[in-house]
């Protein structure tokens, strides 16, 4: 018999995340030189980290050899310190996709539910699956989260609530009038997600952590993967009511958040200068493809994040007409968006490379737009 049978069937069950194809791998299999390849495939900083968290990771890495704080207190202070909240609101998790991973440990069992978005970030929907909950779809019309539909979606049975804002792949926001709406039809048995990964880019981002502060049932995820620059030290934090922060604290391994990734997160959530320089090459990439599909007669999304949806016809053909020539983007395909890639926002050399290599494969497939 398969060991199979006699495994966690949620866990079998489950479909695992397809991450952003990595630059060696398109290497391995391309033949191409790693130097050669760019990925506008998972909305990193284009500009890497900052240059004081990463005087920060050298140093903390003379003290390798000792575990870190578990506690995470140099950190979690800093954060609540610039966030205008207590200590013990602050989580902090291997990215922030380990406090989704604890939320839905937390809260969800078989029988209960969560709700998201139809086209919500995907790994709601597998960590739901994970712990063997219903997942509760509500239909995004124009891709924008419908809070009124979410708020009537809420049962018994409903246990998490998560609001992408902004949403990835959509690139879509909801504002802060519509979230406050949204938050006086919340329950007290709900705990209500909002998922800011792409928070430091908003030009008007609405404010959710004073919910935290009136001791709502919430947690406000934030990441130093996108704005900061850290992706790949794999930290992020939660803010969320003190009863909700206990029970992920609970739910977490004893030194979760590495020391290495700790010490360039403090230095780098400091670095002003980095966030504002991130921010406007950011917003000019943002205006270069969006004029750039525009002038194409390409049908996107407009976007208020660091990367942009767009239809091609066929996005997984594109995908691998770009990747040939060394552009890495997103096909949407997981997202059941098959006609459809997501492009990061890159520096303005990445983004007409990219643009170009977009043409050619646009040629390639034999798209025509409009
Ligand atoms: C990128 C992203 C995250 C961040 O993930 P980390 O685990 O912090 O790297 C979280 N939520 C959404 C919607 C994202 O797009």
């Amino acid at each position: 018999m398969a060991i199979d049978a006699f495994a966690n069937q949620f866990v079998c069950d489950l479909h695992a995340y397809e991450p952003g194809k990595p630059i060696e791998e398109t290497a391995r299999e391309l033949g191409l030189d790693p130097a050669d390849i760019i990925k506008l495939a998972s909305n990193e900083n284009p500009l890497g980290p900052s240059p004081l968290a990463k005087e920060a990771m050298r140093e903390a890495i003379e003290k390798a050899h000792i575990y870190p704080d578990g506690g995470g207190y140099r950190l979690r202070h800093a954060i609540a310190e610039r966030q205008g909240v207590e200590m013990e609101n602050v989580v902090l998790g291997n990215g922030s996709n380990e406090i989704i991973e604890l939320l839905c440990h937390s809260f969800l069992n078989p029988g209960a539910e969560l709700i998201a978005a139809e086209h919500a970030f995907v790994v709601y929907k597998l960590m739901a699956s994970l712990f063997g909950a219903g997942y509760v779809e509500v239909p995004d019309p124009g891709f924008v989260h419908d809070l009124d539909a979410m708020a009537a979606a809420i049962t018994g049975k409903t246990r998490l609530v998560f609001i992408a804002n902004p949403n990835n792949p959509t690139g879509t926001m909801v504002d802060e009038a519509a979230l406050d709406r949204f938050m006086d039809q919340v329950p007290e048995h709900v705990v209500v997600c909002f998922d800011e990964a792409y928070y430091e880019f908003l030009e008007t981002p609405p404010d959710t952590v004073k919910y935290v502060r009136e001791g709502r049932n919430v947690c406000v995820l934030r990441t130093c993967s996108k704005i900061h620059g850290l992706a790949a030290l794999r930290i992020g934090y939660g803010l969320a009511s003190k009863g909700v922060a206990a029970i992920l604290q609970k739910a977490r391994q004893p030194f979760n958040a590495n020391a290495i990734a700790q010490a360039g997160a403090l230095a780098g959530l400091a670095d002003d200068e980095h966030i504002e320089r991130t921010r406007a090459v950011n917003r000019e990439g943002l205006v270069f493809w969006q004029d750039a599909f525009r002038q194409r007669g390409l049908n996107f999304i407009p976007s208020v994040a660091n990367f942009v949806m767009v239809e091609v016809g066929d996005g997984d053909a594109v995908f691998a007409e770009m990747l040939k020539r060394g552009v890495i983007v997103r096909a949407l395909r997981s997202y059941k968006q098959p006609a459809w890639i997501r492009v990061s926002v890159g520096t303005p050399e990445e983004n007409q490379r990219g643009l170009a290599v977009l043409d050619e494969a646009l040629e390639a497939t034999g798209f025509k737009a409009g």
